[in-house]
C-alpha cells in the first residue's frame, strides 16, 4: 500500500507546473485568426477526437505552439477514456516507469514527478510497475493541469467537406447532434481507430454468448468454474487468461498460432531516439521492411504477466495452435487446431485489431479513397503481407492521402494519430514509449499546415507592421548638424 504525503505536495507541483510552462512559453505570440464557419460561427483551428493519452498531448503541444483555438471532443465520459479502466485487465503498465509520456519533457508534468507527490521520492523508488488506475488518474490530472478543453460524452459521428477549405464534423451530445466546422482535424482514437478489434475468420460465427473480444465487457465472474480457450498469445491474451483464472476458470487454454510462443518484445529494441524519431523520414522499402518485420512479430509480454497465469496448475499453453475451425456443441464450443481438438465453454479473442476503413462510421464518407500502403507501395515477393498492405499511407504530417487524387482533397486535412498511424510513423501515442518524440512531429506537421494556408494573411501582416522599435529625435540632430 503507497503512503500519499499531505496533498500540499501536489498543490507545491502545480505551481511548479504553472512556472515551468511560463518560463518556457516562448514565442507567445499569437498568430492565428480565427476563420468563419459556413454557420457563421469562428471554425475550431483544431479539432482533437479522443482523449486518451495522444489526444491530449497533441492538445498540450497544440497550446504550446499558440494553438488555441481548438476542442478536444471523447465519447467516454470523464475519466473513462482509453482503455486503462475498463478493458485493460493488467495490475500494472507493461511499459517500465520511467517512459515519459503527454508531458512533453516539462520534467513537473512527467508521471514521476505527479507520483512523488502523491506518495513521496521513497514511493517512486519502491515503484516497480505503475498501477494502470494510476496512470488513468495521472493522466486526468495532467489535462487539468496543462489547462485542456475537452467534451466529453461527444460523439465525432460523420467528417464532410465544407466552404473555404474547412472540415464539417457531426457530433452527438446527449441526444444532441451538430456540426463543428474546423481547419484540421486529429483522429486520436486509439488502437481501433481505422478499423475494429478482430475476430479470427475460423470463430465469426459463433454467438455472443460463447465469445467474446478483449476489448469486450466480460463478466468473469461468470466464467469460475468453466473451461475457457483465448485465442492469441500477446501481453493481452494473458491478462484475459489471468482474469479468468483468478476469477475461478476450472480450465484455461491459452492457444498460439505460432510454433514457438513469441518471447521478444520488439518494442524494447525500437526505443531509442534515433529509431523513435527518424524512421518517418526513411523511403518505403525501409519502413516497410522495419514495420512489417515488428508488427509480424507482434508484441511479446513481461514475465509478470506470464507469472500471473503460470502459477495455475489448471493454465495450458497450447502452442502452434491455430483455430482452423470452431463447431458449436450446446453450451459448448469445439476448436479444432493442427494439434488436435479441444472444447471450452467460453471463448475470449486477444488478437488485436484489424484495419477496415468502412467499419468505421466517421470514415465512410471517404473510406474508400484513403490510400493505403498497398496502393502505395509494392514490397518484394518475400516482404509480402495482405494485412500490413491495409494500412493507411500517411503524408509526413500525419495526413490522409488520397488513393485517387481530387476525389477529396479535403482529406489532406484529416491527421491520423493513433495505432494505424505505425506503419508509416513507427510507433505514435499509441504506445507510451513514442509520445515525447512523436507528439511534437505531429504538432509541427499541424502548425505548419496553418501557417502556410494564412501565408497571404502573414505577408499582408507583415507589409502592414509599422511599430517602430525606437524613437530618433530627428528635428534635434538637424539642428546639431546645422549649428
Ligand atoms: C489493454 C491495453 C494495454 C496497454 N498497455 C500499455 C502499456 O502498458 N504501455 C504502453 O506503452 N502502451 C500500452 N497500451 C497501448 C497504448 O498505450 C494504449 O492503447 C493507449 O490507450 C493509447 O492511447 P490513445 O490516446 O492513442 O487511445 P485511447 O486511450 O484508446 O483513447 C482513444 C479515445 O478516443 C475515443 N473515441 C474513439 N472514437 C471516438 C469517436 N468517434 N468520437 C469521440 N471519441 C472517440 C475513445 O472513447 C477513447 O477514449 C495498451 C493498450 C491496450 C489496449
Amino acid at each position: 500500500m503507497q503512503r500519499e504525503p499531505p496533498c500540499n505536495a501536489l498543490t507545491a507541483l502545480e505551481t511548479q507546473v504553472r512556472d515551468d510552462l511560463a518560463r518556457t512559453s516562448h514565442p507567445n505570440a499569437r498568430w492565428l485568426e480565427p476563420k468563419p464557419g459556413p454557420d457563421a460561427r469562428p471554425a475550431l483551428d483544431v479539432l482533437i477526437v479522443g482523449a486518451g493519452q495522444s489526444g491530449l498531448a497533441t492538445a498540450f503541444g497544440l497550446m504550446r505552439s499558440q494553438v488555441t483555438n481548438i476542442l478536444t471532443i471523447d465519447k467516454a465520459e470523464e475519466g473513462e477514456e482509453g482503455p486503462w479502466l475498463s478493458y485493460a485487465r493488467m495490475h500494472t503498465l507493461r511499459s517500465p516507469k520511467h517512459f515519459t509520456g503527454p508531458d512533453l519533457d516539462i520534467p513537473s508534468l512527467t508521471y514521476q514527478s505527479w507520483h512523488e507527490a502523491r506518495f513521496g521520492k521513497q514511493g517512486w523508488q519502491n515503484l516497480a510497475l505503475i498501477p494502470r488506475h494510476l496512470w488513468a488518474e495521472y493522466l486526468l490530472w495532467f489535462r487539468r493541469v496543462a489547462g485542456l478543453n475537452v467534451r466529453n460524452g461527444c460523439e465525432l459521428l460523420e467528417i464532410a467537406p465544407a466552404a473555404d477549405g474547412l472540415v464539417a464534423a457531426t457530433v452527438e451530445s446527449a441526444g444532441v447532434v451538430e456540426t463543428l466546422h474546423a481547419r484540421k482535424i486529429v483522429l486520436a482514437t486509439g488502437q481501433e481507430a481505422m478499423g475494429n478489434w478482430s475476430v479470427p475468420e475460423s470463430l465469426r460465427h459463433l454467438p455472443t454468448r460463447l465469445l467474446a473480444r478483449t476489448s469486450d465487457q466480460i463478466d468473469f465472474e461468470a466464467l469460475a468454474g468453466k473451461k475457457v480457450a483465448v485465442i492469441g498469445a500477446g501481453a493481452t491474451a494473458f491478462d484475459n487468461a489471468a482474469t479468468a483464472l483468478e476469477a475461478g476458470a476450472a480450465e484455461m487454454h491459452l492457444l498460439c498460432r505460432r510454433a514457438e510462443i513469441q518471447l521478444v518484445q520488439p518494442y524494447v529494441w525500437l526505443t531509442f531516439r534515433g529509431f523513435l524519431r527518424h524512421f518517418s523520414d526513411l523511403d518505403d522499402a525501409w519502413r516497410w521492411r522495419f514495420m512489417r518485420a515488428i508488427l509480424e512479430l507482434r508484441e511479446g509480454f513481461p514475465q509478470a504477466t506470464y507469472d500471473r497465469c503460470a502459477r495455475f496448475a489448471n493454465f495450458h499453453l497450447h502452442e502452434g495452435s491455430p483455430v482452423e475451425a470452431a463447431k458449436e456443441l450446446g453450451n459448448e464450443v469445439e476448436l479444432q487446431t493442427p494439434r488436435g481438438t479441444l472444447t471450452a465453454d467460453f471463448v475470449i479473442c486477444g488478437t488485436g485489431t484489424h484495419i477496415d476503413f468502412a467499419e468505421r462510421r466517421e470514415l465512410r464518407n471517404f473510406a474508400d479513397n484513403i490510400a493505403t500502403w498497398a496502393d502505395r507501395y509494392q514490397p518484394p515477393e518475400n516482404e509480402r503481407s495482405a494485412h500490413l498492405g491495409r494500412y493507411p499511407y500517411l503524408a509526413d504530417d500525419y495526413a490522409l492521402t488520397e488513393r485517387v487524387p481530387g476525389q477529396t482533397p479535403w482529406i489532406s486535412n484529416i491527421h491520423l494519430f493513433a495505432f494505424a498511424s505505425t506503419m508509416s510513423f513507427g510507433p505514435s501515442g499509441s504506445s507510451i514509449n513514442a509520445m515525447t518524440t512523436a507528439t511534437p512531429k505531429l504538432v509541427y506537421g499541424l502548425t505548419r499546415g496553418l501557417f502556410r494556408a494564412d501565408l497571404e494573411r502573414h505577408w499582408g501582416s507583415f507589409k502592414a507592421y509599422d511599430v517602430p522599435q525606437a524613437v530618433i529625435a530627428r528635428a534635434k540632430q538637424a539642428v546639431d548638424e546645422r549649428g
